[in-house]
């Protein structure tokens, strides 16, 4: 089946004229989606638990709410909160409130992915999930520029759900740039991978690259330096989204391009892909999301070790020293 991409013109904001929209949570995404959507003309009441959040809501010109009267009010529900926190936020604060026909958006699929949450069969259950972290979304927005997002109808009980979906995408800025439609469980499921099998193999390339070189000799803050610190990786990958991963090797030397193409050749006989696969099967079986909720009952022994951890490695302290170094922290 072909990739289903929409754009503006594939989106009516007119689809929740009329309609109030409750963001609940005044965070990263909540604040920067509130702001977008009442800036494209939508009518919105902001949700938040702490006085702190809804205080600046209301100074930022919102109705700010409990989450409960927030929901109440509401005709669409977007729920902007942590997803650690969301299933007993939604049994306590939001599912009373949720009437027939009243559409719930997520902008994380997994909640619903892995059954934390099972909205009631009367309600349109949307997916709109921003490839972009919550400040970037307003940045963009008031930039005129666009984000992707994914989005998905997963429960369409009034008919209206697509419709909805879209105006909401509309709303927040995201169909500028085109809003790939997938399943709530495909989203999930690839924002997991990114974070449990892409980045810890490349962040194992740079950690091996590093203890090698200084291994060898070489002064830590210039391995730090060479590898990742002076920006240059973060402005080349900007250049992947700009002008193709493969495209922007024009801009390196021709020495870097034979030597980055011949070397890579080499290591083809490495095949991460069993290893990625394992790491894919944990997070479609659901084996991941049943061993996260067990450590988040527990308390968070293991997460907790591991954050500590993380300081224990030497990595750390090269960092630490480099840092300081280049006066990183003064900038
Ligand atoms: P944040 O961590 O920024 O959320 C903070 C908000 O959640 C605050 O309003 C806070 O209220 C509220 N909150 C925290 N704990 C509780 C609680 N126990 N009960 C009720 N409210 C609580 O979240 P994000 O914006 O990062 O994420 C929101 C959703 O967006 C998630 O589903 C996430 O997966 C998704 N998402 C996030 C992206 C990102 O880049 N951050 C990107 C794309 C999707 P208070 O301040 O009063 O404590």
């Amino acid at each position: 089946m072909p990739t289903i991409i929409y754009h503006d013109e594939d989106a009516d904001l007119g689809a929740l004229a009329g309609e109030t929209m409750a963001v609940v949570g005044y965070g990263n995404q909540g604040r920067s989606q509130a702001l977008n959507l009442r800036d494209s003309g939508l009518r919105v009441v902001v949700g938040n638990i702490g006085d702190a959040a809804r205080q600046r809501a209301t100074e930022e010109g919102f109705e700010a709410l409990s989450i409960a009267d927030a929901v109440t009010r509401a005709d669409v529900v977007m729920l902007l909160i942590p997803d650690e926190v969301m299933p007993e936020v939604y049994e306590r604060d939001v599912k009373p409130g949720l009437k027939p026909g009243k559409c719930v958006s997520f902008a994380s699929g997994y909640n619903v992915a892995f059954g934390r949450i099972a909205p009631a069969a009367e309600l349109d259950v949307i997916l709109v999930a921003p490839r972009m972290i919550g400040p970037g979304v307003r940045d963009r927005y008031v930039d005129g520029k666009g984000f992707p997002s994914f989005v998905a109808v997963h429960q369409d009980a009034t008919g209206r759900a697509k419709a909805r979906m879209l105006a909401l995408a509309k709303g927040i800025g995201s169909t500028r740039s085109g809003c790939v439609e997938m399943t709530m469980a495909q989203e999930a499921e690839l924002d997991l991978f990114t974070e449990q099998a892409f980045g810890p193999a490349m962040g194992l390339a740079i950690q091996q690259s590093i203890e090698l070189l200084i291994a060898e000799g070489y002064p830590p803050e210039a391995v730090l330096l060479e590898i990742y610190m002076s920006g240059e990786l973060a402005y080349t990958a900007q250049r992947f989204v700009d002008t193709g991963l493969i495209a922007q090797m024009d801009f390196h030397s021709h020495t870097s391009q034979y030597g980055s193409m011949s070397r890579a050749a080499k290591l083809m006989d490495i095949d991460l892909r069993p290893r990625l696969r394992e790491h894919l099967d944990d997070i479609r079986s659901g084996r991941f999301a049943a061993e996260w909720t067990k450590e988040q009952e527990n308390g968070l022994p293991v997460f907790n070790f591991m954050r500590e951890a993380r300081t224990q490695i030497p990595l750390w302290e090269w960092e630490q020293r480099a840092r300081k170094a280049f006066r990183l922290d003064e900038k």
